[in-house]
């Protein structure tokens, strides 16, 4: 099996809220999205086993409190449901963060008890959401949303705005979506902030502020 990590960060109080974390950074992606983050993940090759990732965090376990599962999209990787069992094994939380794209994956970690917080990506309703993340996966976020939300589990729903690919009005929409759904936590507005490469060569983007959503029924809180 290739080697399916590509990076770690060692520690973080930024990813996790409120624990200390280590971020284990997956390689590879469903989607597409022209203005991701992290082109050299998402096309890049893991360099870091299963194996080799477990030792580090061992040594980390008394320092951390948990171990954040980003990428790319680490539901995507045979061995994952494993690998958060290890995790869980040492006394750590384990955090996802998903774009939805395999509900099956994610149902089958909150069935076993080995998740303790999701961050689920919003990307856009289904009308815009091959131009936003270059797939057709819209119905697997949807599953995904409509699990998180009966599951129980801590999770927070988020979106990032670039735009030339969303608007003030797409993001009204797509919280009464939410709302419809039942979904009944913050809604986190993520500001493209073209200070890095991305995957689609996007850059430039006009930030949406908080008064552009004031009077709404859903708390939309913008993160930059
Ligand atoms: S921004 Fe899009 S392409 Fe980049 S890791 Fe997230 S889902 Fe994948």
């Amino acid at each position: 099996m290739p080697n399916p990590i590509y990076n770690i960060t060692p520690f973080t109080l930024l990813d996790y809220p409120d624990k200390t974390a280590c971020i284990i950074w997956f390689a590879g992606c469903n989607m597409k999205c022209p203005y991701c983050y992290n082109p050299e993940i998402v096309l890049g090759k893991g360099k870091i086993s299963f194996s080799d990732s477990l030792t580090f965090i061992e040594k980390r376990r008394n320092l951390l409190d948990g171990v954040v599962l980003s990428g790319g999209e680490c539901t995507m990787h045979h061995g994952i449901e494993q690998y958060a069992a290890e995790i869980k094994g040492m006394h750590m939380l384990v955090k996802i963060d998903t774009n939805g794209g395999h509900p099956e994956k994610l149902r089958a970690l909150i069935q076993r008890n080995l998740v303790d917080y999701v961050a689920l990506d919003f990307k856009s309703l289904s009308s815009g959401f091959d131009k936003v993340t270059k797939s057709n996966l819209f119905a697997q976020f949807e599953e995904s949303l409509e699990l998180l939300i009966v599951s129980g589990i801590p999770f927070e729903v988020r979106t990032t705005v670039h735009s030339d690919l969303l608007s003030a009005h797409d993001i009204q929409e797509m919280t009464s979506f939410l709302k419809k759904k039942g979904y009944k936590g913050n809604y986190y507005i993520q500001n493209f902030v073209g200070d890095t490469p991305t995957l689609g060569g996007m850059n430039y983007s006009v930030p949406l502020h908080s008064e552009d959503f004031a009077g709404g029924d859903m708390e939309i809180v913008i993160r930059n």
